[in-house]
């Protein structure tokens, strides 16, 4: 039996310092003229005059300026219904939220987007899936891949430090979650893509070469969670990316008294599993390490008794999921890494 497979991935990928300056020569070079910008409302304002500035310099016209406040899928109708018709693209810029935004506008629209993140502090800038507050809690929706991807690495590098190491964390779920999903095609005959598979793994051994906190380790983070997002769209699943450990953060997203990044919680919850899984610990505590992801944590710590919940009701997050999670009662294995791990000395309160 054949099985054709139809991916989209982004016409233009341009990833290097400066990049923003660039964004009207690819916008008009797609002839399009008429876009509207979606940014974080609290983005730094240069940026938007940046990519304002490159944009009228090459006859493309900023025909509406929409800050987010917001990942809510109301504001995501709102900004749909209200797009001035000549509207031919629509540009994302700033962190997860306008991007989110953006993404599924783009996807309501049929319209091709530019995503432009700030920082890269998670995979989603470039994946197949959105994630927005529905009647107060967040839930994934579909989202079409941008047609271009522009990541300017001495924006990204400006970042602050912490928004990095997130980047960093969840780029390194991928070493769990296709072991989860080469498990639940042993025990449900889920299917595996091999090449998404191959793609995921690679990518994130390139980083772990080079994790360097300079221009060179933006454009390898970059590449990473972009590839993911492009695994994801070539699987038809968030499989590639997401395992037993993102269960985890998503339970935590319920439970947490107050938000924490994203890519700290799955970065911590992919090196517990990782001991369970006993694949890939060492390196990415070697990982950590290097890049202080550990002391960045300890400075604010996670709670440990919301990480107990979080595991306990992590196996219920999504149906017929099989990950190790599913396999025994992990619990008790998984707190005594938490309390005895050298590396874990300090993560939790
Ligand atoms: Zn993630």
């Amino acid at each position: 039996m054949t099985r054709n497979t139809s991916v989209v991935i982004p016409t233009l990928v341009r990833i290097k310092p400066g990049a923003l300056d660039r964004v009207g020569v690819y916008v008009q070079r797609g002839q399009f003229q008429n876009a509207v910008i979606l940014f974080n409302k609290e983005l730094d304002r240069t940026l938007i005059d940046r990519l304002d500035w490159s944009l009228a310099s090459n006859g493309v016209a900023a025909v509406d300026h929409v800050p987010v406040t917001s990942s809510s899928f109301e504001q995501a109708q709102e900004i749909f219904q209200s797009l001035p018709q000549k509207t031919d693209v629509i540009i994302g810029l700033g962190g997860g939220k306008a991007l989110d935004v953006a993404k599924y506008v783009g996807f309501l629209t049929r319209m091709p987007y530019f995503a432009i993140p700030t920082a890269l502090s998670n995979d989603g800038f470039c994946s197949p899936q959105c994630s927005l507050d529905f009647k107060n809690k967040k839930k994934s929706f579909p989202a079409a891949m941008p047609y271009g991807v522009v990541v300017d690495t001495e924006v990204c590098l400006n970042a602050p430090r912490i928004l990095w190491l997130a980047g960093i964390g969840d780029s390194v779920a991928k070493i769990t979650s296709v072991y989860d999903w080469k498990l639940a095609y042993k025990k449900l005959g889920t299917q595996v893509d091999d090449f998404a598979a191959l793609l995921s793994d690679a990518t994130v051994f390139q980083l772990m070469a080079k994790p360097d906190h300079d221009l060179e380790g933006m454009r390898l983070l970059a590449t990473a969670l972009m590839l993911n997002g492009i695994a994801m769209e070539i699987s038809g699943s968030s499989r590639p990316a997401s395992g037993s450990e993102h269960l985890i953060s998503h339970a935590l997203d319920l439970i947490n008294a107050k938000p924490r990044l994203h890519g700290l919680q799955v970065g911590v919850s992919t090196y517990m599993i990782s001991q369970l899984q006993g694949r890939g610990a060492d390196r990415i505590a070697t990982l950590f390490n290097t890049t202080g992801f550990w002391d960045e944590i300890r400075k604010d710590p996670f709670i440990r008794q919301e990480w107990i919940e979080a595991i306990k009701t992590a196996p219920t997050i999504k149906n017929n999921f099989y990950t190790i999670l599913s396999e025994k009662d992990q619990l008790s294995d998984l707190i005594a890494i938490m309390d005895k791990d050298p590396c874990l000395q300090g993560i939790f309160i």
